[in-house]
């Protein structure tokens, strides 16, 4: 059984202090192994998932339906509880609030909670830092540190299940913060399958969505069924150069094959594909830009959110003016493609990603060690 014992689930952290499992980073599958290790039934795996992924048990005293024996038996072998610890929260006056996650090597991550209207959506974290390097984006100067774990995705979900700190459940989820989901794909995949699952955490697929840069192997690896989840990809510029420029690790999946791996995704019918373009102030917002934009797009199943940049202090980025994002999706709407403009919530917290992890100054300290 992978995990237990000190082994290491899909290839992420997974043990705790003295090799011990970390039950979080466990499949349900896992957990039945585990119980059966201890001289269970297979039936109180499925007990303990529930416990772990639908009540948010973070003491196995909590699991009062388990015996007594068993319970001990899981102490000695294995940690209950979040791999993530709190180290800093921050609200901003649209509602937006970044939570900052100590994991247990002292790496950092991050997730936003973002409302906008009846929604609550939740983006959270695939990885410490992205080996990417968007120009516009304050995780890509940090570098890839590693993968999160299943648990240690799942923790950043966790605490905002039920109700966020405002007092309403989050409605979407995002992989849209530190990292590229598709260079985590096996852990992400572990802990969309829980989150996902009525019996457990139970949000609807088309409400969870994984953003990537277009990493064409691995789109092309999706079939009918992983496609019931959202999918997003940053495009950011139609010009080569250009994007090869402000996405250096993007370099390796040209906008050509992107485009043919796009045009060839099983989507169901009525299904599209979000392409997210941040629009950089005086770099990727002329009407030449969206032009070509509509042209790469045109015959695609795919609606267009432009984004516009949320610029930091000492941001080498500035914000587009408002008539230049309009005129971009007047373009785009003109040659009869749906574009739509997001706003930028938590600016005053920096929501973008990456950006509390390096105003705390904490990563820096923490990613050079
Ligand atoms: S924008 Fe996303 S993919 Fe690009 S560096 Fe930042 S986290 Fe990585």
């Amino acid at each position: 059984m992978t995990g237990v014992g000190g082994g290491t689930p899909a290839g992420g952290g997974g043990t705790g202090a003295g090799g011990r499992a970390r039950l979080l980073d466990l499949s349900p599958e896992e957990l039945a192994g585990l119980a059966e290790s201890l001289g269970e039934r297979p039936y109180r795996g499925r007990q303990l998932a529930a416990w772990l992924f639908r009540k948010g048990a973070a003491a196995f005293s909590e699991m009062t339906d388990v015996s007594l024996r068993c319970r001990e038996a899981l102490a000695a072998r294995a940690e209950i509880g979040p791999a993530l610890a709190e180290m800093a929260r921050d609200g901003s006056p649209d509602g937006a609030v970044k939570t900052l996650w100590r994991l247990p090597d002292g790496l950092r991550t991050e997730s936003v909670l973002i409302p906008d209207g009846e929604r609550r959506t939740l983006c959270v974290s695939s990885q410490a830092g992205c080996a990417v390097g968007c120009l516009f984006c304050r995780t890509g100067a940090m570098g890839l540190r590693r993968n999160l774990t299943q648990g240690e995705i799942l923790g950043q979900v966790l605490p905002c299940r039920r109700a966020t700190p405002g007092g309403t459940p989050v409605t979407n989820l995002v992989f849209m913060g530190m990292g590229e989901p598709f260079h985590n794909l096996a852990n992400v995949r572990r802990a969309l399958r829980i989150l996902n699952d009525p019996e457990f955490m139970a949000f609807p697929r088309r409400q969870t969505t994984l953003s990537t840069i277009g990493v064409v192997p691995a789109l092309r690896s999706l079939t009918a069924s992983d496609l019931k989840t959202s999918l997003a990809v940053s495009l950011n510029s139609p010009f080569q150069e250009e994007r090869d420029r402000l996405m250096p690790g993007a370099r390796a999946h040209p906008l050509a094959e992107l485009r043919e791996a796009l045009r060839d995704l099983p989507l169901r019918k009525g299904r599209r594909v979000t392409l997210a373009y941040v629009l950089l102030g005086g770099v990727n917002d002329t009407p030449a830009h969206a032009e070509a934009l509509a042209r790469w797009a045109g015959g695609l199943r795919a609606k267009i959110n432009l984004i516009p940049f949320n610029p930091w202090p000492g941001a080498p980025f500035r914000r587009p003016s408002e008539g230049a994002a309009e005129a971009f999706r007047g373009v785009l709407t003109g040659r009869g493609l749906t574009a739509l403009t997001r706003r930028s919530y938590g600016r005053e917290v920096a929501a973008a990603c990456g950006q509390l992890a390096g105003e705390s100054g904490s990563l820096r300290g923490g990613w050079g060690a």
